[in-house]
């Protein structure tokens, strides 16, 4: 059995934004090799996600919004965890929008339904952080 594993680094320019990694995790499966297996996406950050659904931007307003709703970022002092950071709303929405996702590895693709795409999720950036790819199979 084959085994790869990479990071991948991102920076927002706002504190919350989606980024279609899709393209990278197709990268990291080509420079694996591996034709039959799984592949894991995490968050390696506990206020972001990976999570899979459409590249639809009205769809992307209504996460926003949705997620505003839930756990509104302010005011702040809302929250028991904000005593010394501000991003508990940020903890709430990563919960509710998932730490990872597994794709099945078929024929040397990421085997997709026809509008799945993979997102990387920030509720807390505006600095370096990172989702890790690993690849298992043969
Ligand atoms: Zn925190």
């Amino acid at each position: 059995m084959k085994s790869f594993r990479k990071e991948l680094w991102f920076n927002t320019s706002k504190r919350r934004e989606y980024l279609n990694i899709t393209p990278q995790v197709q990268d990291c499966l080509r420079e694996s090799g591996i034709r039959e297996g799984l592949c894991l996406v995490n968050a390696m950050h506990i206020t972001a996600s990976v999570f899979i659904n459409d590249d639809e931007r009205g769809l992307h307003q209504d996460f926003e919004r949705w997620l505003e709703k839930l756990a509104p970022e302010k005011p702040h002092s809302q929250y028991a965890h904000n005593g010394f950071e501000d991003n508990a709303d940020a903890h709430l929405k990563r919960q509710i929008m998932g730490r990872e996702v597994v794709v099945a590895i078929t024929d040397g693709k990421l085997d997709l339904g026809h509008w799945e795409q993979i997102f990387y999720g920030e509720y807390d950036g505006m600095r370096r952080k990172r989702v890790l790819v690993k690849i298992i199979g043969e």
